[in-house]
C-alpha cells in the first residue's frame, strides 16, 4: 500500500504545485493517503521558507474542500510540519484546536536550546556538540505531545563531520525520546533526493544516516517513510522505492498508515 503523509505545496514558496497537483500526481501513482504537511507558518514572525500566516486559513480550508472532492478516489490528511519552539506553546494548542489536523509533524530546523540562545540545524552546527542539543529540544517536543511524528530526526548528520561519540548520543537522546512517547520516526526521502556527498568518515547521503536507522530495530518505536516531496514529480519517486530497501536491509519493517504507529489516534 502507498501512501505519503509529507507533502509540501507551493505555498512554502520553496516547493512546486498546487495541492490538487499533489493529489493529482498521487491519483497517477496509485498512492490511497495522501497527508498535506506543508511548513507551518508562525503568527508573529517569519522565520523563512514556509507559508504566509495568511494562508493558513486557505490552506486548511482548501484540504478540506479537496479531501471531500476526491473522497471516492483518496484520502486526503490535512497537517502541518512545524518546529518546537517553547514560547509558541498557546499557538500548537490553537492549531490543534482551529483546524483540527490529523496529526503534525515536528520537523525540529530550529530549536532553542536551555539558555534560549536560537540554532538552525541545517546551517548553524559549529561542531557535533550542537547535535546534542538539537536532540534534547527535540526530546523536548516530543514530550508535549502535539507531534505525532518527527521528521528526519536524524537531519543533524548533515552537517559536515564525521559520525562521533556525540551523534551517538543523539540519536540515543531522539529515540528515547520516542519510545516513551510514541512518536513515529520519519525515514526521509528527501535526504536521498539531496544525493551522496564527501564527508570526513566517507562518501554518503546527508540524511538519513546508517549508524542512527542501525539502532532503531528492536526499539519498537515505528518508523514511517516519508517523501517530504517539495514538486509532484517527487510524490511517489524512485526515492520511496531506494527508501523501502534501505529500511529492508536495516531489518526495519516501516508502517504505511500512521494509525497503525500510535495509539492517539
Ligand atoms: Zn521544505
Ligand atoms: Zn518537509
Amino acid at each position: 500500500m502507498k501512501t505519503n503523509y509529507h507533502t509540501h505545496t507551493q505555498r512554502c514558496l520553496h516547493a512546486q504545485g498546487t495541492e490538487e497537483d499533489y493529489i493529482r500526481a498521487a491519483l497517477e501513482a496509485g498512492v490511497s493517503v495522501l497527508g498535506f504537511s506543508d511548513h507551518a507558518p508562525f503568527p508573529d514572525k517569519d522565520y523563512g521558507l514556509r507559508m504566509p500566516y495568511e494562508e493558513l486559513d486557505d490552506y486548511f480550508f482548501t484540504l478540506e474542500r479537496l479531501a471531500n472532492t476526491h473522497a471516492s478516489d483518496i484520502i486526503i490528511k490535512k497537517s502541518l510540519e512545524i518546529e518546537y519552539l517553547p514560547q509558541y506553546t498557546s499557538y500548537y494548542e490553537a492549531l490543534w484546536e482551529t483546524y483540527s489536523p490529523d496529526y503534525l509533524i515536528l520537523g525540529e530546523h530550529f530549536f532553542l536550546d536551555d539558555s534560549g540562545r536560537f540554532y538552525n540545524i541545517t546551517t548553524q552546527a559549529e561542531d557535533t556538540s550542537v547535535y546534542l542539543l538539537y536532540a534534547r529540544a527535540a526530546a523536548q517536543a516530543m514530550k508535549t505531545g502535539y507531534f505525532q511524528m518527527i521528521a528526519h530526526p536524524d537531519i543533524f548528520a548533515m552537517s559536515p563531520f564525521a559520525w562521533d561519540r556525540n551523534c551517538d548520543a543523539a540519536t540515543d537522546l531522539i529515540l528515547e525520546a520516542a519510545a516513551e512517547t510514541g512518536t513515529i520516526l520519519e525515514f526521509n526521502a528527501n535526504g536521498l533526493r539531496r544525493g551522496i556527498h564527501d564527508y570526513p568518515d566517507g562518501r554518503r547521503h546527508m540524511y538519513p544516516h546508517p549508524n542512527f536507522w542501525k539502532k532503531v530495530p528492536g526499539s519498537g518505536i515505528p518508523v514511517i517513510i516519508g517523501s517530504d516531496c517539495h514538486s509532484p514529480t517527487q510524490v511517489w519517486d524512485e526515492c520511496m522505492h531506494q527508501s523501502q530497501a534501505i529500511l529492508q536491509t536495516l531489518g526495519i519493517c516501516p508502517i504505511t498508515l500512521l494509525e497503525d504507529g500510535s495509539s492517539q489516534f
